[in-house]
């Protein structure tokens, strides 16, 4: 049987582990950390559980897909909820409520600008063509050629490659709240608007149209999901297991080092962060060098903390974006000359609204969140002036005191993305999709000096989020499967 190691534990490699292993391959995943699941660990304190990454679930139907493949459906291991309303927007001036539905969403833009309903109607019905073609036929091409991108679709849409999302959108609206709601969705593709090609108005019609749901229990549900699917399928899970090699004989790949043993493989397949996953190989076997990837954007990473509230807050949703400074200046912050913000918008989820299970009774679970520039200098005290900033103007803008009411809170920045996870920078959601950095512009999902030896995740193909990890895992199996088969 054919042995496969897999380095990692995150949303790509327990995608790639099942596929692997439905093919009936010997699969086995090393993982550094004490639990599974990368960036979307799990903390759990005091009756309080937390999604320590990713938190907003979009694109079910790529959830769907993925278990589906197996023979399965989401609700065989998690159940899911459209939250209504799908977030809320706090401006300086104003609330956005985002509905749960393109009619609701579509009152509110009009309550904002006269007439804009109706723009808001063709914008998201061609970003809804957009999303077939991307979801259901580009991001499912390996990218290892351009002419990938060449089809009857993409032709004729040649000029939304070169236009951006924010000329486009600015185009069409021109109240700076409605510009501001139409360019949030693209912050998952980790690059500005101002850089992000028109043609991924696809994530507005995720948002708009698909809406925004919630696992029951949170985002770790997945993982739970993806886990047991691959014991399921026979994939064996190893965790406190670090990677510090990978072994190269005669240019192809023979297995990895964990833990100061040698495991003999016949393919080696890394999820872990692309940067660090090179620098297990030794210099002559690396494809990138260090000024290739000093030149890439680089999406965000983030302050977090994760706070514990003694009773139960006001005036919020499950999610919340506070927008009530200046978009523009925190993004030149993050991409143009990178410093800490000085009026940060930050982002806020409270999933013990909708969901019971995630807090004690009577409280509340926060998960506070900052963009910042990957690669800062991140100190306890910078942590703890921002808080105090954000939490003063939380508490301003939901007219309520909620500092003394908080048990606990944990903090995660710059330092915890490298530390736990080796991320690159201290990036916490990848490569962005920039125009130059899109499909087979990216790192190969496979190595051009290394035989067997393969990569997925975030900084790959397709690109950053949970739905793309999901796809990513895939398409790496599936250049794996494909090159066994040419062999036997
Ligand atoms: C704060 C935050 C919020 C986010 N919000 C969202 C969101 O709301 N919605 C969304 O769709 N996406 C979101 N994302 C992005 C999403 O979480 C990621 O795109 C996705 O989880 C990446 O999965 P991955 O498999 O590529 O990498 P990872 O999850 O990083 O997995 C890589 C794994 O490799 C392990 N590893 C590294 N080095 C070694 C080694 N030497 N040996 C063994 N193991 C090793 C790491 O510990 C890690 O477990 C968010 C991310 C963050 C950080």
């Amino acid at each position: 049987m054919t042995k496969i190691s897999i380095i990692g534990s995150g949303f790509s490699s327990l995608s790639a582990a099942c596929y692997l292993a439905k093919q009936g391959h010997n699969v086995a995943v090393y993982e550094k950390n004490s639990t599974v699941g990368g960036r979307a660990r799990q903390l759990k304190k005091q009756g309080f559980t937390f999604d320590i990454g990713p938190s907003w679930y979009w694109m079910p139907d790529i959830f769907e897909k993925f278990f589906n493949d197996f023979g399965k459906s989401t609700k065989d291991y998690y159940q899911l909820d459209k939250l209504s309303p799908a977030y809320k927007i706090f401006f300086s001036d104003d609330e956005i409520t985002i509905g749960d539905c393109l009619d609701k969403i579509c009152d509110e833009f009009e309550r904002i600008e006269s007439g804009s309903s109706e723009e808001l109607r063709k914008f998201i019905s061609k970003a809804q063509e957009n999303y077939d073609i991307a979801i259901n036929k580009i991001v499912l091409k390996p990218g290892l050629s351009p002419f990938e991108l060449v089809t009857k679709d993409t032709v004729t849409r040649v000029d939304q490659f070169f236009k951006t999302i924010s000329s486009e959108v600015r185009k069409k609206f021109k109240n700076p709240k409605l510009i501001s709601t139409l360019e949030f969705p693209v912050l998952f593709l980790g690059a500005k608007p101002s850089k992000t090609p028109s043609f991924y108005s696809f994530m507005n019609f995720a948002d708009f149209g698909l809406g925004t749901w919630h696992p029951k229990g949170g985002m770790y549900q997945v993982i739970n999901a993806m886990q047991t699917l691959a014991i399921e399928l026979g994939v064996e899970i190893n965790t406190e297991s670090n990677v510090t090699k990978i072994n190269v004989k005669d240019g192809k790949a023979i297995g990895i080092t964990v833990n100061n043993t040698e495991i003999e493989s016949d393919y080696v397949l890394s999820g872990a962060d692309y940067n660090h996953s090179e620098t297990l190989l030794n210099k002559e076997h690396r494809q990138y060098s260090d000024s290739y990837w000093e030149k890439k954007t680089f999406a965000p990473s983030s302050l977090l903390f994760y706070v514990g509230f003694n009773k139960k807050l006001k005036n919020i949703e499950h999610h919340n974006l506070f927008f009530d400074t200046n978009f523009d200046v925190h993004a030149q912050d993050i991409y143009d000359n990178p410093k800490w913000p000085e009026e940060p918008l930050f982002y806020v989820n409270f999933p013990s609204i909708t969901d019971k299970s995630m807090a004690p009774d009577g409280c509340e679970t926060g998960f506070f969140l900052i963009p910042i520039a990957p690669n800062l200098e991140d100190t306890e005290e910078l942590r703890e002036q921002y808080f105090d900033i954000i939490i003063d103007r939380f508490e301003r803008k939901t007219s309520q005191n909620v500092s003394n009411s908080i048990i606990f809170k944990e903090s995660f920045c710059v330092k915890d993305f490298k530390e736990q996870y080796n991320s690159y920078k201290g990036n916490a959601y990848g490569m962005a999709n920039t125009l130059s950095q899109t499909a087979f512009l990216r790192p190969n999902l496979k190595s051009k000096k290394v035989a067997n030896l393969y990569f997925t995740g975030q900084l790959t193909v397709p690109g950053p989020g949970v739905p793309p990890s999901l796809i990513s895992g895939k398409l790496a199996a599936d250049l794996i499967t494909k090159h066994h088969s040419k062999k036997i």
